[in-house]
């Protein structure tokens, strides 16, 4: 009787129970697994490095292991170097894209969770982009790794991080390409390996998952038991507009994602956002006002407005800074807490694709825990717009 190869998997895509049980199959002691699991969360997944293991246990590893390293095709640096756009790419020519933000004492990637969206909103660059995959959990918690080996080396590509910058990452935000709640499997793989005390150690409050209202997967959140911060991408207060800007509107309508949203604040105790897109003549005016401070009001929301960013084929735009300030003020008279993001905060927020869409093949570099052309990277360009 022949045996079946063992299956060959991204080291990043297993959770610690099934580390553990690797290690058993291997006929290894426990702790392997826990040696094994640091290396993994300080960016190293070649098991060749992992010096504490005995040779023969790295070369099994290493027949078992495919790591799903993704190349860096563009890395884009603005405000000063605070912001970092990374363009990633995988051996299937799929292409993500991850920021980094950096503010003094916090450091907070913005990461994908799929290739692509199906969700489908017309203001949106991934949406219009459509859905090209999944990402696996291996992907999704890789972009963090990616991302904190930088900061731990104190350089990310060619350029030097801002003084003050913290040498790990200190909050994720699930708001890259992509629905995180149309991906549950590796979105809560990934929430897990933050949360863990051994792995990235962050706290739920730290992570923050964005979604567009997929009701289903807002319930299969609060089911974790943890006060992670929900962002409800709102955008409009009315069905009618709600189900132009956010298709998915029309599937789960205003009033059951504000049910469900309730329900998850009632069950992790934790305060929901919502996030607004301003646009132009499309929901700047007083009645979505009006409409978006009832709702916040009821569901002791605190509200986000980004002001759009401008996106390639869509005709939409920001709307002036009078109407902007015109919008705020009216939803904060309404009696809601209210924040109007900064340009840099767009800019970053919304990774949105809108690097993938307006890339330009790079010289590449390379970056912890990501493959990458041994030239340094050119700062390919940098965001006109953006200040600080
Ligand atoms: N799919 C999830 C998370 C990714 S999108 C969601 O929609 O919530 C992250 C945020 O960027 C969302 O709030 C989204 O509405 C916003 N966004 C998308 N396109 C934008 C644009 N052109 N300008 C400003 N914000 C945008
Ligand atoms: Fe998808 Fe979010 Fe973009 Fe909508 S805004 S298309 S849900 S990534």
């Amino acid at each position: 009787m022949s045996s079946q190869p063992a299956a060959v998997v991204d080291p990043y895509a297993l959770s610690r129970d099934e580390l553990t049980a690797l290690m058993a199959e291997l006929d290894q002691p426990r702790y392997r697994a826990d040696q094994l699991h640091a290396w993994l969360v300080r960016g190293v997944d070649d098991p060749a490095e992992m010096t504490d293991l005995p040779a023969a246990l790295r070369a099994a590893l290493a027949e078992r292991f495919a790591p799903a390293r993704p190349e860096l095709v563009a890395h884009r640096v603005a405000d000063d170097g605070h912001t970092h756009k990374l363009l990633l790419r995988y051996p299937d020519g799929e292409a993500i894209e991850t920021v980094l933000m950096l503010y003094p004492k916090r450091a907070t990637v913005c990461i994908s969770t799929q290739a692509g969206c199906a969700m489908g909103c017309p203001f949106c660059a991934t949406g219009q982009a459509g859905f090209r995959r999944q990402l696996t959990a291996g992907e999704v918690v890789r972009q963090v790794v990616v991302a904190d080996a930088a900061l731990r080396s104190g350089d990310i590509g060619s350029a030097h991080l801002p003084d003050g910058a913290p040498d790990h990452i200190t909050n994720v935000v699930f708001m890259g390409m992509g629905e995180p709640l149309a991906n549950l499997p590796a979105t809560l793989a990934t929430v897990r390996w933050l949360h863990d005390p051994e792995g990235f150690n962050l706290s739920a409050r730290g992570i923050t998952v964005s979604t567009v209202g997929l009701v289903p997967g807002i319930r299969k959140l609060a089911d974790l038991g943890l006060p992670l911060t929900l962002a409800v991408s709102l955008h409009a207060a009315t069905d009618t507009l709600r189900d132009e800007l956010v298709p998915i509107n029309v599937s789960h309508p205003l009033a059951e994602l504000e049910a469900v949203v309730r329900e998850y604040r009632e069950r992790t105790n934790r305060r929901v956002s919502i996030e607004w897109c301003l646009i132009g003549d499309v929901n700047d005016d007083d009645e979505q006002a009006d409409e978006l401070a009832k709702i916040a009001r009821r569901l002791r929301a605190h509200v986000n407005v980004i002001p759009m960013n401008p996106t390639p084929g869509v005709r939409w735009k920001e709307p002036s800074k009078r109407r902007t300030r015109a919008f705020v003020e009216r939803v904060q008279r309404g009696g809601v807490e209210i924040t109007l993001r900064d340009t840099r905060g767009r800019d970053a927020d919304a990774a949105c694709g809108q690097l993938l869409a307006s890339y330009t093949l790079g010289a590449g570099t390379r970056l912890p825990a990501a493959i990458g052309a041994a030239e340094r990277v050119e700062l390919l360009q940098v965001d006109p717009g953006v200040q600080r």
